[in-house]
């Protein structure tokens, strides 16, 4: 903790958050990187004076060093420039909160270095879970997830984690186990049922970006947000968790949970199942992340459990939602499948942002590309 910490991604929902989180425990910044914000990321390094920012835009990285060339903060771009950001020296942890698969890169850099990788970042082990796994494992590279199911998973299996079993140990001290320990049954990965929950498949067929953008529970980016009104979100967290734990596609469950409380739970064989609850704020788990084992302070709010009076729990409706079935038939499938999903997915969902295409449009085109993998 006394080195500090890099987060690629800086100028994203989870980036921002992050340093708030940052500033709140008091570690010191050492490298950051964006896409092309430059104008939030000059207000970050004037504030958080970092000693290295990459920007993926080669222009707008010029364009920034020159306007900071008063900080002494040296500014690298293009994609070598977020690898040299992921691998600095400086940092014990390193934070991936870039948005899709441009993260790929970057966390496999950032897991090369052997430090604590605090992964907020899906896609890359959506499309190349094997890889990033087997790499972490190759490299002894702790990753401690920071999407908050995944984050309640990891908590949920701290007695896990505290066996005494040496060979066990090992195999979780980082939570990437080639195979689910045998005591875990199934994984609850609880879903909000995002803006649409409500809907029926005509009233969906309708839906505009701007209804899919207003989340009811979480403030996130763009994308993530119409992957929550697709249920797409939960089929790549699905995957995601199958990577990061070991588990099978049947072995994760996909409950709705409106009030986001229960951030996920895990059943284990003797018929007990663990949550985690909080109230949904991102600064918990990305906190979480960076402070484990440890548990500090936060601003988040505790659970007012008599105020909550009641969590209610449905089944997701797979023909309102297709997304969340075709991500368990590319689970199914294999990593291609998972890869080609996702892929799909991106470039549907900018499609529909740009009101190309209608909400049922997504769904549509990862199917068409599901069914170009299994020919
Ligand atoms: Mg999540």
């Amino acid at each position: 903790m006394e080195n500090g910490i890099t987060i690629l991604g800086s100028t994203g929902s989870i980036g921002r958050q992050t340093l708030e989180v940052a500033e709140s425990l008091g570690l010191k910044v050492r490298a950051l990187s964006a896409n092309n914000s430059t104008g939030l990321l000059e207000e970050q390094i004037r504030k958080y004076k970092p000693v290295l920012v990459a920007v993926y835009d080669e222009r707008a990285a010029l364009d920034l060093s020159k306007r900071v060339s008063d900080t002494g903060v040296r500014v690298v771009g293009g994609p070598e420039g977020q690898n040299e950001a992921a691998g600095h020296s400086g940092a014990d942890i390193i934070v991936t909160a870039i948005a899709g698969m441009a993260g790929l890169g970057p966390t496999l850099a950032a897991i090369r270095t052997g430090k604590r990788l605090a992964l907020a970042n899906k896609e890359p082990l959506v499309c190349a879970g094997e890889e990033v796994v087997r790499t972490a494992r190759e490299c002894g590279t702790e990753i401690i997830p920071v999407d908050s199911e995944h984050s309640a998973i990891f908590q949920c299996l701290a007695e896990v984690r505290l066996q005494k079993d040496e060979a066990r140990l090992q195999n979780l001290s980082a939570p990437h186990p080639a195979t689910a320990p045998p005591q875990i049954k199934k994984i609850i990965l609880t879903a909000s049922g995002g803006p649409f929950r409500e809907m029926s498949r005509a009233e969906l067929g309708k839906v505009t970006p701007e209804q899919a953008l207003l989340h009811p529970n979480w403030k996130m980016g763009k994308k993530v947000t119409i992957d929550s009104a697709t249920l797409m979100n939960k089929g790549l967290e699905l995957i995601e968790a199958m990577h990061l734990f070991g588990v099978a596609p049947q072995q994760v469950e996909v409950v709705i949970h409106p009030e986001s409380i229960i951030h996920s739970m895990v059943e284990f064989t003797d018929g007990s199942t663990i949550a985690q609850l909080s109230n949904p704020d991102m600064r918990l788990p990305i906190q979480y992340a960076l402070t484990y084992p440890e548990r500090r302070p936060s601003p988040v709010k505790p659970l007012d459990l008599l105020q909550i009076k009641q969590l209610t729990f449905e089944k997701p409706d797979l023909d309102a939602f297709p997304c969340l079935r075709l991500a368990y038939i590319a689970a199914e499938q294999g990593s291609e499948a998972c890869a080609a999903l996702n892929r799909a997915n991106e470039e549907a969902v900018a499609r529909f942002l740009n009101k190309e295409i209608s909400f049922y449009g997504i769904s549509d085109i990862i199917q068409e590309a599901l069914k170009s993998i299994k020919g």
